[in-house]
Parts: structure tokens; C-alpha cells; sequence
């Protein structure tokens, strides 16, 4: 790692996909938190560049990166550029991921897709955590910082079938035993791990589906009947990441409008 001038006198944080819906939303909250953010994207420079400038506009600090989360050396680059233009590491946010594509019915389900969703849902989040980790510990020892936090976004359907997203469904299930494993691993660290899995939340990725979840949503599949929002996500994250449960790790925080209860 090439040395750095100098180090942030705020805490940072890399958002993966953080161009856009819950990815962006946590960016920016974190960002008012204090946090100076790291915004990685994949294809969507645009929308990148627009999450920094609104992040700049109110005297925040962002800092874009371009890097496929399923290519090692891509995330390698990631955590080197950030350690480079920041000079330390306080949060990971995996937040990047892709549905199945084409959403196709078990039975029609295609290794491409597989190999596609779990590169870039669960292989690419555990290797970032852990070269994330790595400088963590590094950087702990070096009381650089006192303390971090890896952040794993999840979903409802890591226990919620969907029989047209098995490789989804199995890749975010994985997620609760890699949040705890790493959790485990690095709490003599003084890492915190969490997952959270939100419920129907708003974004580009269930625009698609949206009349299937109004219709849902109307008859009371959770019992707080709306939409869930990015902000409901980042609010969550918000509260990991600022270290409010210092006593807590490997937990799974439930942003579903209660979907999760089981009910008669
Ligand atoms: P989204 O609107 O589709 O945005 C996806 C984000 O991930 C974009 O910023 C995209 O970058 C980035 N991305 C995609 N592939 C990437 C890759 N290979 N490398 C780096 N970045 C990549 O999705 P979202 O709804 O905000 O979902 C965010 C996370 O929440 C995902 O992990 C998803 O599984 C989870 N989640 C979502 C919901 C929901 O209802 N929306 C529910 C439960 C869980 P570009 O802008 O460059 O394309």
C-alpha cells in the first residue's frame, strides 16, 4: 500500500453500489452522519458523480470508484484507492447486488445466472470483507482507528422462497452464516459485522414487479402496510455504523414492515 500525506479526520466508509436506490440512500446518510464515503458503482458513472455532488453540495466528502464487486481485482483496487485517498477504513456497506435474471422458475434456472448472482451477491461481499477486514485489523493495531464495522445487505428472501430466484434466495440465505463467521473472527479486532434484510423496499430493482408487491402490500403481506424506502435501509445502517450497539455482532436487523413475524 503507497503511503498517504495524510488521513481523514472523518471516519469513512465505502457504500458498494452506492449509485443508486438503497446503495444511495445510505451513501448520502452516512455521509450526514459524519462519514466520508466512498461511492462505488458499476456501469452508472452518471448517477455516481450525481450521488458525490449532492454529498459535496452540503460540505460532505465522497469519492467515486468504479469496480465490479464479482472481479477480485476489482476489489482489491477498491480498497487500495480508498486507503490511498483517504487514508484509513472505519465501515464496509455490501450493499451491491443484482436479482436473478429473467426470474426464471426453478426448473429453467441456468448455471450463467448462478455463477452471475453469486459472484456478485455473496463471493464478491466475503472476499471485500475480507480485504476490508484485513486493513481493519491493521489498522485498529496501529490505533489509527479504535473500532469498525462491516455492514451486509441481506433480503426477506433469505428465508422467503422465491421459487423464480433460487440462486438469489440461496446467495442471500448464505449471508446469515458469513455474517456470523466474520463476526466471530473479528471481534478481538474490534470489528462489528451486522446484516440487514430489508423487505419490499422501492428502487430500480423492483420497479419491474411493482403492481405484483402493490397488490401484496394492499392485502397485508407485512403488517405495516406500505412500501418500504431506501431511507428505511440507510436508517438502520446509520445506526450500526455509529457504533450505538457496541455489545451487538453478527445480528440480523429486520427492515420489512414486520414480514419476517410468522402469523395465523
Ligand atoms: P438497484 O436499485 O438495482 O441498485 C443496484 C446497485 O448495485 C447499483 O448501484 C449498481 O451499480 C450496483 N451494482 C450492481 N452490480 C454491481 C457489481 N457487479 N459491482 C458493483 N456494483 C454493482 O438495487 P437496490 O434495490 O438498491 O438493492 C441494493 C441491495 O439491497 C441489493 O443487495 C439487493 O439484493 C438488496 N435488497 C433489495 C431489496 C429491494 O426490494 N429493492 C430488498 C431486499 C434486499 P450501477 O448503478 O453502476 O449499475
Amino acid at each position: 500500500m503507497s503511503a498517504v500525506s495524510t488521513v481523514s479526520s472523518r471516519p469513512v466508509a465505502i457504500v458498494t453500489g452506492g449509485s443508486r436506490g438503497i446503495g444511495r440512500s445510505i451513501a448520502e446518510r452516512l455521509a450526514a452522519d459524519g462519514f466520508a464515503v466512498v461511492i462505488n458503482y458499476f456501469s452508472r458513472r452518471d448517477a455516481a458523480d450525481e450521488v458525490a455532488a449532492a454529498i459535496q453540495s452540503t460540505g460532505g466528502d465522497a469519492f467515486v470508484v468504479q469496480a465490479d464487486i464479482g472481479v477480485t481485482a476489482d476489489r482489491q483496487r477498491l480498497v487500495a484507492e480508498t486507503l490511498q485517498h483517504f487514508g484509513r477504513l472505519d465501515a464496509l456497506v455490501n450493499n451491491a447486488g443484482i436479482t436473478s435474471p429473467g426470474r426464471k422458475d426453478l426448473l429453467e434456472a441456468t448455471e450463467e445466472s448462478w455463477d452471475q448472482v453469486f459472484a456478485t451477491n455473496l463471493k464478491g461481499p466475503f472476499f471485500l470483507a475480507q480485504g476490508a477486514a484485513r486493513e481493519m485489523v491493521r489498522l485498529v493495531q496501529a490505533a489509527t482507528i479504535e473500532r469498525a464495522t462491516i455492514i451486509n445487505i441481506s433480503s426477506i428472501s433469505a428465508f422467503a422462497v422465491s421459487t423464480n430466484r433460487a440462486d438469489y434466495c440461496m446467495a442471500k440465505a448464505a449471508m446469515q452464516m458469513m455474517t456470523w463467521l466474520l463476526a466471530t473472527r473479528l471481534a478481538d479486532d474490534q470489528i462489528r459485522v451486522y446484516e440487514v434484510c430489508p423487505g419490499v423496499i422501492a428502487s430500480d430493482m423492483t420497479a419491474p414487479v411493482q403492481e405484483k408487491y402493490d397488490k401484496l402490500i394492499a392485502d397485508g403481506m407485512s403488517p405495516i402496510r406500505r412500501w418500504g424506502q431506501p431511507g428505511d435501509v440507510a436508517a438502520a445502517v446509520s445506526m450500526l455504523a455509529g457504533g450505538t450497539l457496541p455489545f451487538s455482532t453478527g445480528e440480523r436487523i429486520h427492515i420489512d414492515g414486520g414480514f419476517h413475524i410468522r402469523r395465523l
